[in-house]
């Protein structure tokens, strides 16, 4: 037993964590399957250094390629009832909502919102994290984003926003669906402020999401290939019964079909915005630039 436990044991051991090192290191693009070597992937904005294929990447990870020397300041989430139905599953929601907070370094919820300067303007961001249960809109995400309208509205300053969600948090029930209304009336206020409204489409935008705020915007902009809709392809196509069109709900084919104002590269979202809030804020000084 000896040379079992103390001889062979060890080795073996020792050939499964060589094959475990490897793994965070490498990963696969799900597109063309090319090995990505993590730090370049990261370095690349989690775009494929190979075919350009745009990866779901988490809101923290994000901002600092979109502010200014990558400073920004970050909004807490409003604190809202944990688990106002008491809801459960294979799993009961608050312990689920524990654990995906335990992962989302520091967020409580799908949400993330933060202020800072984009071109030397004040801008307001609030970003869906899909890593966050499936991005999924509940109460602390409604009230997060009626904090981020009326951040903008006390600053002055757009308001802008990256979709990536599967829809309404069934775990809230009804509470969920009412946040339909609030962030359709928070981004109501922007508006009503002569502020820019900007809505970025990212993978996936579905769902109560694509039905409240994601479609409401002064201009909407989508990274590539992003699936966008309300319902998934396959729903739609039982109930028509029809064969739906190649690329349909993908970003290209929603530009084509008028839904999408341009789409943008994750490595060209930074300049376009600032350019765009500049259009919409101050035209002068950018037909004075022209003239010039
Ligand atoms: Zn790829």
């Amino acid at each position: 037993m000896n040379w079992l436990t103390n001889f062979v044991r060890p080795k073996l051991r020792a050939l499964v964590a060589r094959k475990e090192a490897p793994e965070n290191l490498w990963l696969k693009c799900p597109k063309c399957e090319q090995m990505l070597f993590m730090r370049d992937w990261e370095a690349n904005q989690e775009v494929c250094t190979h075919c350009g294929h745009h990866m779901r990447i988490r809101p923290l990870k994000r901002l600092p390629h979109l502010f200014d020397e990558g400073k920004y300041e970050l909004h807490p989430l409003p604190k809202v009832a944990a688990d106002p139905l008491k809801f459960r599953d294979t799993e009961r929601y608050d312990a689920r909502l524990k654990k995906a907070q335990a992962k989302a370094e520091g967020s409580t919820d799908a949400l993330v919102v933060a202020s800072g300067l984009m071109g030397s303007r004040m801008t307001v961001i609030a970003a869906l994290d899909f890593g966050f249960m499936g991005g999924s809109m509940g109460t602390a995400v409604g009230e997060g984003l009626v904090m981020a309208a009326e951040i903008a509205v006390a600053r002055k300053a757009p308001l802008v926003v990256f979709s990536a969600s599967g829809g309404a948090r069934m775990q809230e029930g009804i509470l969920s669906l009412m946040q339909l209304t609030r962030t359709t009336i928070a981004v109501r206020k922007v508006k009503q402020a002569g502020l820019p409204y900007i809505v970025v489409l990212t993978d996936p935008t579905t769902g109560g999401v694509s039905a409240s705020f994601a479609m409401l915007g002064d201009i909407h902009l989508a990274e590539p290939d992003a699936i966008i809709g309300f319902a998934g392809p396959r729903v739609i196509q039982d109930t028509i019964r029809q064969e739906l069109p190649e690329g349909f709900q993908r970003s290209e084919y929603l530009l084509e079909h008028g839904m999408v104002d341009a789409v943008v590269h994750r490595h060209k979202l930074r300049e376009t915005l600032i350019r765009m809030i500049t259009l919409l804020m101050d035209p002068l000084v950018v037909e004075s630039v022209a003239a010039g």
